[in-house]
């Protein structure tokens, strides 16, 4: 048996919102991870097989690892399709939010969404969601939304509904928000969720593989290059840095996704137990953070690059140039010391 997590009045919202429309629209966060994708692209098969008339629509383009998930083939990609996209929006009668708790995570796409005139559900396992939706299914002790959609198709009443693809989704985002379920997922009902998955036919072996094990050769030069040449530790303060500038990546041939997973190698260094990665994009110096135990990746991507996330996987955004935002970490660090283990 599985625990009813989501609250039994959100859940015959859910129904009675559903239930009486056929045009909604699922989005995700801008860079749709694994979980963005999955969770989107589970409730889309879902919403399929009820007979409604869903579409999934994200800011930006996906990662190319994630281009075999059933169904990515239909996704919309706001930046590349704003007229349909916005025609879409600004025409359904519901409106999932899924994967992001606040409504700048949708970059460009926020203000068609937000003034969108169908309600709004949230369902998400971020901190402190935003209050824009009607219904708000926010778990943060949950590994992943796409967990959370599976947790609300059964409570629907639909597993029955649930086909192989849409499996393959909820797994995928489970496997990626845990780094392959070596992290965050230490609930056993993750594992009873798996066992019915892999009962629906899911090959979590394949998926692995298709997602973690298909580097392009650039891509793992890029890695290596990054780890040898760009990597500094600071044993006093169990932290490492990686940065990127633009040039450095196109020496690389660097394609969306090629640094995922960059930032948790250092993880892997003893006595390291916060890890953070500086990637300097055309317009913005992109910041993931990572962090091991008690100590708050979300805390310092607040305080230093107007972020958040979770506990241990956070990300924000710096303006700077990437020398700067160096210094500015740099400068903090010794901030943080009480947070060490
Ligand atoms: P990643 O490093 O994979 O981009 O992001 C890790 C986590 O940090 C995400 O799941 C999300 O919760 C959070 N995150 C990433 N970028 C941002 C950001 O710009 N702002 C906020 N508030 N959270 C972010
Ligand atoms: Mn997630």
């Amino acid at each position: 048996m599985i625990s009813k997590i989501i609250a039994e009045d959100q859940i015959t919202k859910v129904k009675k919102a559903i239930d009486g429309v056929d045009k909604i629209v699922i989005v995700a966060h801008v860079g749709p991870d694994g979980d963005a994708m999955g969770s989107t692209l589970a409730l889309w098969h879902y919403l399929m097989t009820i007979e409604k008339e869903p579409v999934v629509i994200v800011p930006t383009m996906f990662a190319n690892f994630l281009a075999w998930m059933p169904g990515s083939e239909c996704v919309l990609i706001y930046e590349n399709d704003k007229e349909k996209s916005d025609e879409l929006i600004a025409a359904a009668e519901l409106i999932f939010t899924l994967d992001f708790n606040q409504a700048s995570r949708m970059a460009n796409m926020a203000d068609a969404v937000i003034n969108a005139a169908a309600p709004k559900i949230l369902v998400d396992h971020h901190l402190h969601p935003d209050t824009y939706a009607k219904i708000t299914i926010s778990y943060p002790e949950v590994s992943s939304t796409s967990e959370l959609i599976f947790r609300l198709i059964c409570r629907l009443g639909d597993f029955s509904m649930i086909n192989l693809a849409c499996a393959e989704c909820i797994y995928t985002g489970m496997m990626t928000d845990t780094g392959g379920f070596t992290y965050n997922s230490n609930k056993q009902e993750i594992y009873t969720i798996i066992s019915e998955l892999i009962k629906l036919g899911v090959d979590k072996d394949d998926i692995y593989r298709k997602v973690f094990n298909n580097y392009s050769a650039d891509r793992m030069r890029l890695m290596g290059y990054a780890l040898y040449n760009k990597m500094k530790v600071y044993p006093e303060h169990k932290a490492a840095l990686i940065t990127l500038s633009l040039k450095e990546l196109e020496e690389f041939n660097y394609q969306t996704g090629d640094a995922e997973g960059l930032v948790n190698m250092p993880l892997s260094i003893e006595g390291v137990i916060f890890s953070v990665f500086m990637r300097e994009d055309s317009d913005k110096i992109k910041i993931s953070l990572r962090s091991q135990g008690t100590f708050p990746a979300n805390k310092v991507s607040a305080d230093l690059f107007n972020g958040g996330g979770h506990l241990n996987a956070a990300g924000g955004e710096s303006y700077t140039t990437l020398q700067e935002a160096v210094t500015k970490f740099e400068t903090a660090l010794s901030d943080y010391k009480d947070f060490l283990e």
